[in-house]
């Protein structure tokens, strides 16, 4: 069995038949998924998901898209919650700025005190984070060592795959990869792959986006995970079966309440 380790399932996308694809999932054995924190309105809707189905669990955190509705007090309200197991997705995104100096130099000022406001947050409850890092390698990397990220760890959301990012498996973070890794166009992350240690490797969708192939172009869910470790073993030449036995080992040290 596998465990996605991120997706969107409070997305509104899955509103209709959550109930069909969690059973694909299943019948594809994904038997666990964790839902990461983006926008934060979307929480309470994470939490009916994970009280009504096993194996799946939530993080609180805010998306670096929604740094504006940060509120650490409203987030630290669900930190208690059984099903509650890691802070984020935070971190930084550099992609989609503003125009202008001014408000460029004001929006990365935001997201860097909100990205370090959720890693002390996580240090804080002990539980691991979700890094979001989207064309901001080194400032991402200088917070996270700065700020003692080490003493959790988490993992790295890395759809946008740096080499400057692997030094953070010493820093105790792990790689989720996903349906990227299926583009054609996938050639950073291809390169990455192989020097990513095995036992650093986590297998993610970020449903509903991302979708890998052979299913491009429609929504993506949790059992297509599938394609990911098939994709990820003709790419490391690893038989399908024992490398799903090590990322299973890998899931379990990192997030120890998925069964
Ligand atoms: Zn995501």
């Amino acid at each position: 069995m596998i465990v996605d380790t991120h997706i969107h399932l409070d997305d509104k996308s899955y509103f209709d038949d959550l109930d069909d694809v969690i059973q694909r999932a299943t019948s594809n054995s994904v038997n666990g998924a964790l839902i990461p924190g983006a926008d934060p309105k979307d929480l309470p809707r994470a939490v009916e998901i994970c009280e009504k189905y096993d194996n799946i669990f939530f993080a609180i955190g805010v998306h670096p898209y929604h740094v504006r509705d940060f509120d650490l007090e409203y987030l630290k309200s669900f930190a208690s919650h059984p099903k509650c197991i890691a802070v984020g997705e935070c971190g930084l995104d550099y992609y989609r700025l503003p125009e202008g100096e001014s408000e460029k130099i004001e929006e990365k000022k935001i997201q860097k005190e909100v990205f370090i406001a959720q890693v002390a947050l996580a240090i804080e409850l002990d539980k691991p984070l979700i890094i979001h890092i989207r064309d901001a390698s080194a400032d991402s990397k200088e917070i996270l060592i700065n700020h003692e990220a080490k003493k959790i760890g988490g993992v790295l959301h890395c759809y946008n795959a740096s080499d400057i990012l692997l030094e953070l498996d010493k820093h105790g973070f792990y790689f989720g990869i996903g349906g990227v890794l299926t583009f054609k166009n996938a050639k950073k992350l291809v390169e990455v792959l192989p020097k990513i240690p095995l036992e650093k490797i986590l297998l993610e969708t970020d449903g509903p986006y991302l979708t890998p192939h052979p299913h491009r172009g429609k929504r993506n869910e949790h059992a297509y995970t599938r394609h990911v470790l098939s994709k990820m073993s003709e790419l490391l030449e690893i038989d399908e079966n024992q490398l799903e036995e090590v990322i299973t080992q890998n899931t379990n040290t990192l997030f120890k309440e998925f069964s």
